[in-house]
């Protein structure tokens, strides 16, 4: 028996973002090539693990590892690849094939490939290790349908499939036989309370997250606060007592889908936020995206029309470089006509709160009559 001469080979090592569907831990991978590449004379120069990336979700080439390894080959680093079994390069038929493979046999016609089931060379383009790959492709379509079935049937239970507790919830047990589970608030609801009170006060998100770290207010991460905690908290459905599903536009995006796509079961906890609060948060927002900004001296922004041209003021400030004093003005942009906002704001000030007290009065009439009826 002739001992061959120990070559280069690189370790490819995928598992999976499913833990609990899937054995392949990195260890048997590690040992099972290791096993196969001293039998072939190789030694592993290099390992290349995509841990917890999804073979099915991101083709050969998009992940990390995997292209890692195609580098080492390309660049004459080592001449052979080792591999557990053919789902760990590939959920998708042809995409290690079509984008790693194939290239690379192109390039280095005697680079080899060796798969710890497989005997001999593996070969992409054999009609049995092509059957596997549609297996290993096969497999996690099932899966995938298999994890969604589920989700849907506690959806039609009402129950929210596993995930992370909201923030101001703590997770209780309701019935022992079943296990059924539902969100009760925590010694944190206040805090989600307090930051959608601050925001229909029109605090921007920046200034909420700002006001809650000076006061060490605990986040839920423990890292502090950031704008975009205070927009998640803010747009959670689950805070008014609904339960939502799919909310995010897809696994590698945190951007919500529009109200209408996501799945709204209403009124399943106990609500953190009154329901004219969560109304007024939402209204509040629709109306800064119309204005941009709440937090401006210029209280009638978007709302100021220049009564010749029909069209909304723009607003200036001037400030003459030897004056201490700022010039706040509301300006026409079509006939340039600028007035003091000061001045504008006295008069329009005036009027409003003489006319606010005669509605409210009215409205409280009109709102007991209707009560009445
Ligand atoms: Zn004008």
């Amino acid at each position: 028996m002739t001992i061959p001469k120990s070559n280069k080979g690189i370790g490819y090592i995928r598992r999976s973002s499913h833990k609990q569907l899937d054995n392949h831990s990195i260890e048997i991978q590690k040992r099972e090539i290791e096993i196969r590449a001293k039998a072939e004379g190789y030694e592993i120069i290099q390992w290349c693990i995509d841990d917890a990336v999804s073979a099915y979700r991101k083709t050969a080439a998009d992940r990390p590892a995997m292209r890692e390894l195609f580098m080492y080959i390309i660049n004459n680093e080592a001449d052979a690849v080792f591999f557990y079994e053919e789902s760990r390069i590939d959920r998708t038929f042809n995409s290690f094939v079509t984008q790693i493979y194939n290239p690379i046999k192109a390039l280095k016609p005697n680079c080899k490939f060796f798969c710890t089931t497989v005997s001999g060379e593996w070969d992409a383009h054999n009609t049995i290790t092509e059957m596997k790959l549609l297996f290993a492709g096969q497999e996690s379509i099932i899966k995938s349908k298999r994890t969604k079935d589920t989700q849907n049937g506690l959806l039609a239970k009402k129950i929210r499939p596993g995930s992370r507790t909201p923030f101001g919830y703590k997770k209780v047990i309701v019935d022992k036989e079943t296990g059924y589970k539902t969100f009760i608030p925590d010694e944190n609801a206040p805090i989600v309370l307090l930051i959608f009170y601050l925001s229909s006060w029109g605090y921007s998100n920046e200034k909420i997250a700002k006001l809650l770290n000076e006061c060490n207010v605990p986040s839920p991460t423990g890292n502090g606060w950031h704008e975009n905690t205070i927009d998640a908290i803010l747009h959670r459905y689950i805070y008014a007592g609904h339960l939502t599903w799919n909310v995010r536009k897809s696994a590698h995006s945190s951007s919500r889908k529009p109200k209408e796509e996501i799945n709204l079961i209403e009124n399943v906890y106990e609500p953190i936020v009154p329901p004219h609060l969560w109304h007024l948060v939402n209204e509040m927002r629709e109306l800064k995206k119309q204005t941009k900004q709440f937090d401006t001296p210029f209280y009638l922004r978007g709302i100021a029309y220049c009564k010749n041209c029909g069209i909304s003021l723009k607003t200036k400030v001037d400030t003459p470089s030897k004056s201490a004093k700022k010039y706040m003005k509301y300006v026409c942009p079509n006939c340039k006509q600028k007035i003091d906002m000061d001045a504008v704001h006295e008069i329009v000030f005036k009027r409003f709160s003489t006319q606010w007290t005669q509605q409210f009065y009215k409205m409280r009439s009109h709102a007991q009559r209707l009560l009445l009826q």
